[in-house]
Formats: C-alpha cells, structure tokens, sequence
C-alpha cells in the first residue's frame, strides 16, 4: 500500500516538474522573438542608431530630443538627447551612458549635443550630459 502512495506522490511530482519545465520552455520562446527581432534589426542596414544606449533603431523608433532654434545664418543649434524608446526611463531597459564621461545617466538627466544642419547629413556632436557638463 505504501508503495502505492509514494509512487503516485512521485508520479505528481514528475508531472509537476514537466509543467513547469515546459512553461518555462515557453517563456523562453516568448523571449526569444524579441531577441531575433533585434537581431534581424542590427543585421539589416540600420543607419540609425541611439547615442545613448547605441541599439539600433528601427523604423519608427526615434531618439527623442529637444532642438533649440538657430539662430539667423548659423549652420548649428544646441540639442537636448533623451534617448531612444529602449532607453528613456521608466519604460526603456537599456542603461543610457553618457559618450562623454561614460557614466550612466540619471532617470531625469539627458544629453546636451551640438546640432550641425547641414545639406547632405546632418550631425549631432555630442557635449556631454547633464552630470559632466555641470562639473566644467
Ligand atoms: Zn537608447
Ligand atoms: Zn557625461
């Protein structure tokens, strides 16, 4: 009899290990399209990319930014870069690092750039974030 009983616990309990076996079998799979996704985004000739987090951007996905107007006969304006849909706070996973002092910026800091217009390609130099632009 007892024998019975361990063996039905021991049935449940491989029964068991295969259900969660197997959902987490399935988040894996709800993972991994995001994953391919990505990977098919930096395959793809993505010219775009975050200068804040360096994903690649797809289309549709913009870095979001604050230009400032130029003034009359200037080819530059200066630029406020928050980042791009991956990485702005609080839905962004991706940690924002500033390609000045390399230091990751805070929930309410952002990127301060230099804006060249210019006819063929525009150009974002980048000055430094909120942090080492403060500390100059
Ligand atoms: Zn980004
Ligand atoms: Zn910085």
């Amino acid at each position: 009899m007892e024998y019975i009983v361990i063996a039905i616990v021991l049935a449940v309990i491989i029964i068991l290990l295969r259900l969660s076996f197997q959902s987490s079998e399935k988040d894996n799979k709800q993972k991994n399209p995001r994953k391919d996704a990505r990977a098919k985004a930096d395959m793809e000739k993505t010219s775009k990319f975050c200068p804040l987090c360096n994903s690649s951007l797809s289309k549709g996905e913009n870095v979001k930014s604050k230009t400032y107007p130029a003034s009359p006969g200037s080819t530059d304006t200066l630029m406020d870069v928050f980042g791009c849909p991956k990485c702005i706070p609080p839905i962004g996973t991706e940690t924002r690092i500033c390609p000045v002092c390399k230091k990751k910026i805070k929930a309410d800091g952002f990127v301060i750039g230099r804006y060249f217009i210019k006819p063929d390609k525009n150009h974002l130099h980048v000055l430094g974030c909120t942090q080492c632009r403060k500390a100059k």
